[in-house]
């Protein structure tokens, strides 16, 4: 079917669009929409964008981190690039609070989320992945790479001031957990996100306002080889399938 013979066929009037609009805080359809076709299509990526969006802070929600963060496991897996996956926790946050109230707390989230935003590259994803804690994932991370930008993200925010009031300033400082992913191994999200939540526990309980990241796995065989050796079977599936860690002494297993 044509696109113009789609459009025909489109009553926008016989749909019920008042929740939509009103969630997009747009004026209903005029009687006179010159394409409802294009009309609707804008309506539904409207509507994905926002499902997709944290309305707190703008940013990616958990469910396209969710999403991203899958698409990254299996292209890891596949073609053994380096990727980092980091959890960033503002510290103390509840005595923020507590302290100055809960429209302060939500405007440090919001000045947080948007020093975040200034140090990551455009091809890596931030979000918010719930309360005051915030995930990145940086594909094509080479690790010497993934250090300078966390300790960039970690002093970036212990340097922005943030205005809660009319002369009242106040400064949070971070701490960050990060996991690389295991290179040529079919990982799960969940694998990767225990292994850099460890590594962010590890930064709250050794003093706050640090960075933690997990050491990159040690390879003999380098990727050209890895490809050379299992490059057939990663068109199907990865030679190797990480475990949980207690499952095996290093996180990973051989097929
Ligand atoms: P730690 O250094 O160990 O991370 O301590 P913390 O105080 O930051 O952590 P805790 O988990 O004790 O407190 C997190 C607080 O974040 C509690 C919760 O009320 C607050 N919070 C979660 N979501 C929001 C939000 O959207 N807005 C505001 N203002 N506060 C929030
Ligand atoms: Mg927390
Ligand atoms: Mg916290």
């Amino acid at each position: 079917m044509s696109a113009s013979a789609t459009s025909l066929s489109i009553d926008l009037h016989g749909l019920h669009l008042e929740s939509a609009c009103a969630l997009l805080q747009i004026e209903p359809p005029a009687p006179d929409v010159a394409d409802p076709a294009a009309y609707l299509q804008n309506i539904l990526d409207s509507l994905c964008d926002l499902s997709l969006r944290d309305p707190l802070t703008g940013l990616s929600n958990r469910r396209h981190f969710n999403a991203v963060l899958a698409s990254e496991v299996d292209r890891v897996a596949r073609s053994g690039e380096e990727a980092l996956l980091l959890m960033i926790d503002i510290d103390h946050f509840k005595s923020v609070n507590d302290t100055y109230g809960h429209s302060a707390g939500d405007e440090v989230l919001r000045v947080v989320a948007k020093t975040l935003q200034t140090c990551v590259r455009p091809m890596d994803t931030l979000a918010r992945f719930g309360g005051e804690e915030f995930v990145v994932i940086l594909p094509s991370c080479q690790p010497s790479f993934g250090h300078v930008v966390a300790e960039r993200i970690r002093r970036a925010v212990e340097n922005t001031m943030i205005a809660i009031a009319p002369g009242l300033d106040l400064k949070v400082t971070i701490s960050i957990g990060g996991a690389f992913a295991l290179q040529w191994i079919r990982s799960t999200s969940e694998l990767w996100t225990e292994r850099a939540d460890q590594q962010l526990y590890l930064a709250k309980t050794t003093g706050r306002n640090r960075l933690c990241l997990e050491p990159p796995p040690e390879s003999n065989v380098s990727a050209e080889e890895k490809n050379l050796l299992f490059g057939h079977l990663s068109a199907i599936e990865p030679a190797w399938v990480e475990m949980s860690s207690s499952a095996t002494s290093d996180g990973a297993t051989q097929r």
